[in-house]
């Protein structure tokens, strides 16, 4: 039998990449509009660093890391999510102490069971805000969220956001929370029981009808957080209500246990079941939880596999396409010299060389099938003359005679 990919991880072929490749230019051309730096770091990182970071109570670490042990028996992990490497990355260099505004992008992978938009390969793209407090950094990464929606026409979106205090509001809140629901153990959903044990905050992102009627009755986050806090989550809610559908959401506290403070995610009912396709917010004690010197942080990730299912802005600029033809009787590979003039004339233009000994007719079939614009063409006839023909694609374009000159002048105002 042929090998086929693993589960859950998709091929992406020419076709698909085009919008991956607008995407990417978008967000790119975004980040730096906000003097954000890329930062690249390994795939693979130690084990510890991401039980250390999204915590050992999470799905993430407990069922859906891929980890093994390498030659030299550590253990090893694929990373699920993009800001441990980053923060491991910046105390590995020391640069707790500086301010800095990160982006990254790359595959994560997570052993989830794979359904329409979710994959146990996806990719995202992600902000990190190094050193930035909470205050006008909060406000910035929703200006963000809202920009980059904006400019890849996405407009039926809407912002969940809530406050979850300090580490010390978050702990107390959890253990009220689980106090309140033991007693009520027997009726939760089965998941819901194992997140009783496990990770009680994460009862309350459940879906199921039985959960959620315990639930109307649990104690409420907003009663467990500072006023400061109550009213920076009120300020910054108001201050963006004109510009974008953005909702306090008391229940939101997302699966990574090194959150506190703000914490939002951005959904659409266009995407159906899995409708997040951005998420974030502030980790300020995740340095010192992996080693580090204390750095408040807040950051962001955007689901690139989701994203492109809501982006209307496709049209990628168009960039000519010239076609290379070269149909001599016997090869010669000396005439490949022209395109190595043509691509130091312009090297703005799409040069497809067809390397082919075809002949004319089904070369130029294949030009027009690969919506080329113009094509190069030497035979023998012109070979012998020093001459090319240049001929114009667009369906009633001429053609003409060129000596090689002549050519490369044309080609260079293209
Ligand atoms: P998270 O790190 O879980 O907050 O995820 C951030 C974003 O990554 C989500 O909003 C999704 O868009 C995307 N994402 C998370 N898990 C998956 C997955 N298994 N497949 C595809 N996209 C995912």
């Amino acid at each position: 039998m042929n090998i086929q990919s693993l589960r859950g991880m998709p091929d992406l072929f020419p076709e698909d990449l085009k919008n991956w490749h607008i995407l990417e230019d978008e967000l790119s051309k975004l980040f730096t509009s906000f003097n954000c730096d890329e930062i690249r770091t390994p795939i693979l990182e130690s084990t510890d660093l991401f039980s250390r970071s999204v915590g050992g109570s999470s799905d993430i670490i407990n069922k859906e890391l891929y980890s093994f042990l390498d030659r030299n028996n550590e253990s090893v992990s694929l990373r699920p999510e993009g800001s441990s490497g980053v923060v491991r990355a910046i105390i590995q260099k020391k640069q707790e102490s500086e301010r800095q505004k990160l982006w990254y992008q790359g595959q994560m992978f997570r052993y989830e069971r794979p359904q329409k938009g979710r994959y146990r390969q996806f990719h995202q793209v992600g902000v990190e805000y190094l050193g930035y407090e909470q205050g006008m950094s909060e406000y910035e990464l929703i200006s963000m969220i809202v920009n980059i929606n904006q400019s890849l026409g996405i407009e039926k979106y809407s912002i969940k956001i809530n406050h979850l205090g300090s580490p010390e509001d978050k702990q107390d809140f959890c253990d009220a929370l689980k106090s309140f629901l033991i007693p009520h153990e027997e009726g939760l959903h089965e998941k819901d029981r194992m997140r009783l044990s496990t990770n009680p905050l994460r009862v309350l992102d459940s879906k199921e009808e039985s959960t959620k009627e315990i639930l109307r009755n649990a104690p409420k986050y907003e009663d467990y957080i500072s006023s400061e806090a109550k009213s920076f989550l009120g300020d910054l809610v108001d201050h963006y209500q004109d510009r974008c559908n953005i909702q306090i959401d008391s229940t939101l506290v997302r699966g990574l246990d090194y959150y506190t403070g703000i914490v939002f995610e951005v959904i659409s009912e266009d995407l159906g079941a899995q409708d997040a396709y951005m998420g974030g917010g502030r980790y300020d004690n995740l340095s010192v939880q992996l080693g580090g010197k204390p750095m408040v942080a807040i950051g962001f990730a955007i689901g690139l596999e989701r994203i492109l299912e809501l982006m209307t802005v496709k049209a990628a600029p168009h960039t000519i396409k010239v076609a290379l033809i070269i149909t001599l009787e016997h090869q010669d590979e000396k005439t490949y010299k022209i395109a190595h003039q043509l691509r130091e004339a312009n090297s703005e233009i799409i040069l497809d060389a067809f390397l082919s000994n075809a002949r004319l007719k089904s070369q130029l079939k294949r030009a027009n099938k690969l919506n080329c614009d113009f094509a190069v063409i030497i035979g023998d006839e012109e070979s012998n003359m020093n001459q090319v023909i240049w001929k114009d694609l667009s369906e009633h374009g001429d053609q003409k005679l060129l000596g090689i000159e002549d050519l490369l002048a044309v080609y260079k105002t293209l």
